[in-house]
């Protein structure tokens, strides 16, 4: 099964991907996990990603493409894959279709994750990431255990620096500028499914599965 996620940022699509990867057994490709691991490394990549994402702005199409092509290739991804947060722009859209027809790969789901600006705004301020294995915490819908310890691995977690009040709105932006043409572009495919995801996450979670399990 080779699912894309799409949807505003804070629309769910990284928790969702965690809990759909652990239920349905593919693997979660979250492109800005992957930057913001690179980071970390301080690996060329990292750096290089940083300039765009403090910002809130996109990565340019030609790495982004570039490091997902590497990666649904590998062989963890021969049953299928899970991507979120990638594609965000027509041309990484028209670059996946084309390596997977040349790998002879089907995309077989795109869910659109529909979110208002509200909850987008309320789910990013209160998100905090674990900063050894990036699981995903909200201050006052999904709060860990320990304050400010990850769950899973005991972690420190963090306000990621683009979950800050303005860089928040100038995503937003640059999701309706770059991105949201990319559900009409599935949509004319067939292949587009939208769920709300104002719900509450487990409820947003079972029409998900219900979509891929279908
Ligand atoms: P995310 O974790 O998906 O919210 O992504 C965080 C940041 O990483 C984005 O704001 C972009 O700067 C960058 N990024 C992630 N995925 C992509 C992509 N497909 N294209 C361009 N930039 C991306």
């Amino acid at each position: 099964m080779r699912v894309i996620l799409l949807g505003p940022p804070g629309a769910g699509k990284g928790t969702q991907a965690a809990s759909i990867s652990t239920e349905v057994g593919i693997p979660h490709i979250s492109t800005g996990e992957m930057f913001r691991a690179a980071l970390k490394n301080g690996t060329p990549l990292g750096l290089e990603a940083k300039k765009y994402m403090d910002s809130g702005e996109l990565v340019p199409d030609d790495v982004v493409v570039g490091m997902v092509n590497e990666r649904i290739q590998q062989p963890d991804c021969s049953d299928g894959f899970l991507l979120d947060g990638f594609p965000r722009t027509i041309v990484q859209a028209q670059k996946l279709g084309e390596t997977m027809e040349e790998t002879g790969l089907k995309l077989d789901l795109v869910i659109n994750l529909q979110c208002s600006d509200k909850t987008v705004v309320a789910r990013l301020s209160g998100r905090r990431v674990c900063k050894s294995c990036g699981a995903i915490y909200h201050v006052e819908n999904m709060p860990p255990k320990q304050d400010g310890v990850c769950d899973k691995c005991g972690g420190e977690l963090y306000q990621r620096d683009d979950d800050k009040a303005d860089t928040i709105l100038n995503r937003l932006e640059v999701y309706r500028n770059s991105t949201e043409a990319l559900i009409d572009y599935y949509r004319q495919k067939d292949l587009l499914k939208d769920v709300d995801a104002n719900a509450q996450r487990e409820e947003t979670l079972k029409a998900m599965l219900a979509l891929i399990k279908k």
